[in-house]
């Protein structure tokens, strides 16, 4: 189904405060249109002023709406005459969950219901751009050995006691593909990036890619690091990608967006040791696996994923992605060196 988008209407995206939303904000405000972004609370500039200068310094537009995934109706406002929803927001949360149903399945799940809600509402919408995640393709790196998996594969194997981020993911993106069935005035296309790392566009720590290479530079891991790798792509080229996705009049369905050739978490560190040497505490070994199976309990996470994901490199297939929104990617070395330059540029460190 071809979609061509009038780029004179506003353009809705969900989650605006968050680092991947506030570099789709940026590139839509770059070339001059009229945004909307949804935020928990128009009042708290901690987490809004990044946004705020965005929308002063840039040429296109920005409005900022207030509305919370778990509230029906509350994107309605927002939503009112736009052919174009940025659908981003959903909670991103690997450790310390306490209760998974609570703080990552209903705002992933009944988020995506319910701005899929406004969307059906909204007669002026046209595209639904909505980021997804590897973790809504495969649940296991040793799934992916034989083959590599594109985007006809569906995590199965995540479940809200294994890894229940991953399984979010999965049921938010599988109601989205359930609900776009039901009518045929809007199409939907999901993003479905690796881990997402780059620099950020605020100072908040919080978002867990920030806190990642955050904790690459601060000594969190001197004692090592646990043996794994993730497919890696740069927040810039994912957000250029959701932008890709809406504006191609042609393009359609999942897309795995991430490098050719991902870095482990050691190569991630021996990237940054190159450049800063012993300036900052960088980890220079692997955690061994006896220590990670020893320690995993009071994480919370099962023997299981450690198996199935401990010194095995994922195999993705980004052939589509590529192809369908004619991107390249940058290298995962600019990515983390970006990232942390400005990690402490900004003084994070
Ligand atoms: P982030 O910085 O933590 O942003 C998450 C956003 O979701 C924030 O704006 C947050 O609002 C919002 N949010 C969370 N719960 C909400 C609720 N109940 N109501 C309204 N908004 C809520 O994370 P991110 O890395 O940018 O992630 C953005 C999207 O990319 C997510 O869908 C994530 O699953 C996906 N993704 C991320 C990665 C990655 O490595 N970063 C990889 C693949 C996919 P507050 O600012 O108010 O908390």
């Amino acid at each position: 189904m071809s979609k061509k988008i009038n780029r004179a209407t506003p353009i809705l995206v969900t989650g605006g405060t968050g680092y991947l939303a506030s570099w789709i904000i940026k590139l839509l405000l770059d070339e001059g249109l009229c945004v909307r972004a949804t935020v928990r609370d128009k009042s708290n500039m901690e987490k809004n002023k990044h946004l705020i200068k965005l929308g002063d310094e840039n040429k296109g537009s920005l409005e900022l709406f207030e509305a919370d995934l778990l509230e029906d109706g509350t994107f309605d406002k927002a939503m009112n005459d736009c052919e174009l929803v940025f659908h981003t927001a959903s909670p991103f949360k690997i450790l310390g969950i306490k209760n998974p149903q609570k703080e990552l399945i209903d705002p992933a799940l009944k988020g995506t219901n319910n701005v899929l809600y406004s969307v059906n509402k909204t007669s002026s919408v046209k595209r639904v751009v909505m980021t997804s995640s590897t973790a809504a393709i495969y649940g296991d790196a040793s799934e992916t050995t034989n083959k590599p998996l594109d985007e006809k594969s569906w995590n199965t194997t995540s479940s809200i006691k294994n890894m229940p981020y991953l399984f979010s993911k999965r049921l938010a993106e599988e109601k989205a593909w359930e609900i776009v069935k039901s009518q045929n005035r809007w199409d939907l296309i999901t993003m479905n990036p690796g881990q997402i790392n780059g620099p950020s566009l605020s100072k908040r720590t919080d978002s867990t890619s920030i806190d990642f290479m955050l904790s690459m530079l601060n000594g969190k891991y001197k004692y090592g690091l646990p043996d794994l790798t993730y497919p890696l792509v740069d927040v810039r080229d994912v957000a250029k990608a959701h932008l890709l996705g809406a504006f191609t009049p042609n393009a359609s369905g999942r897309h795995i967006l991430a490098v050719d050739n991902p870095l482990s978490y050691l190569e991630i560190a021996k990237t940054l040791k190159d450049v800063y040497g012993d300036k900052y505490p960088v980890p220079t070994r692997n955690v061994p696996n006896i220590i990670m199976y020893l320690i995993a309990p009071f994480m919370k996470i099962k023997w299981s994923y450690l198996k199935n994901n401990l010194g095995i490199k994922p195999q993705v297939d980004n052939s589509y992605g590529k192809k369908d929104l004619d991107i390249r990617y940058m290298s995962a070395k600019k990515t983390i060196l970006d990232h942390a330059e400005q990690i402490i540029n900004d003084g994070l460190i």
